[in-house]
């Protein structure tokens, strides 16, 4: 399917590996110049060569950590202009509701909440002037229903969304649209620090980890990056311009309900 995005220009944050990365592949075989972020400059570079070497796609890559200040001000600097923006940053870490303090909250609220709304806030009026641009959110299942290990997430993840749906709503009228896309489990590296955590808890082995997890799944398997990236493309493609405000689930049918 020709997406209608051809030539268009994105931000993806944080993607040089994993979910980010499945975003800015299936954006660059779309036709769709990048801007890319992630802290480490090597993976970082080496992805852009190759999207640009696959796809012939103008991209741009800014090393930085997308959560601190200065960070944002350098890829808000970079992506003036672009047309989609699609948020993400690292994930908190699982814990113990009982062991976290105000920092630990604060922490995870700035990377998985006031970090997005701040790029939504620098980018959306110039999608707003030309008359159209997508947004897509990285969250996460633990949004429709809790992972009680993950409580920080919980949190940080919930409060962006209530923020998505109103924001969603204010810049529907100018062609504009504001989607969230909430993994379940996917095999990228975050998986596997989930699962060594299960590992060493269990006492059993990462193989054994996974086995485990996957069996809990109706799909019976993990997700992968390019799913997860080519439901992101179809969000921010000409077709997907009457979807707004929308959580959307990509978990392999993990989470239980009916709606
Ligand atoms: P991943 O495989 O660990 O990849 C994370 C990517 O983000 C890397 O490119 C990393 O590069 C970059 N990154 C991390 N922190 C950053 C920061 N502060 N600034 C800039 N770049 C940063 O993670 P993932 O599985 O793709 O997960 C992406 C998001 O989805 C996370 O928030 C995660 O919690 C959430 N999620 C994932 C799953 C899953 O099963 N994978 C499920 C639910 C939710 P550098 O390390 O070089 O910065």
């Amino acid at each position: 399917m020709d997406l209608g995005i051809r030539g268009k220009r994105a931000l993806v944050c944080a993607s040089s590996k994993g979910l980010g990365l499945g975003c800015a592949e299936a954006l660059a075989e779309a036709g769709v110049d990048l801007v890319m972020n992630a802290r480490g400059a090597d993976t970082l570079e080496r992805e852009a060569d190759r999207l640009r070497s696959q796809h012939g796609v103008s991209v741009q890559t800014v090393a930085c950590d997308v959560t601190s200040p200065d960070g944002q001000a350098q890829v808000i600097e970079a992506a003036q202009g672009v047309d989609i923006l699609v948020t993400n940053a690292g994930g908190p870490p699982p814990g113990m509701w009982s062991d976290w303090e105000r920092d630990d909250f604060i922490k995870a609220l700035d990377a998985n909440m006031l970090t997005p709304i701040a790029f939504m806030k620098a980018l959306l009026p110039g999608m707003m002037d030309k008359g159209w641009g997508r947004v897509v959110n990285i969250t996460s299942q633990s949004v429709r229903a809790p992972i009680a290990v993950l409580g920080l997430s919980n949190a940080a993840r919930t409060g962006l969304t209530g923020y998505v749906a109103g924001t969603s709503r204010q810049v529907a009228p100018y062609g504009v649209t504001i989607n969230n896309l909430l993994p379940g489990i996917h095999a990228t590296d975050r998986a596997d620090a989930l699962d060594s955590g299960v590992a060493e808890q269990k006492g059993i082995s990462m193989d054994d980890a996974r086995a485990e997890r996957a069996a809990t799944i109706p799909a019976r398997r993990y997700g992968t990056r390019q799913e997860f990236g080519a439901t992101c493309a179809f969000l921010c493609s000409q077709q997907a311009g009457f979807i707004v405000g929308q959580n959307i689930l990509l978990d392999g049918g993990a989470t239980n309900m009916t709606m």
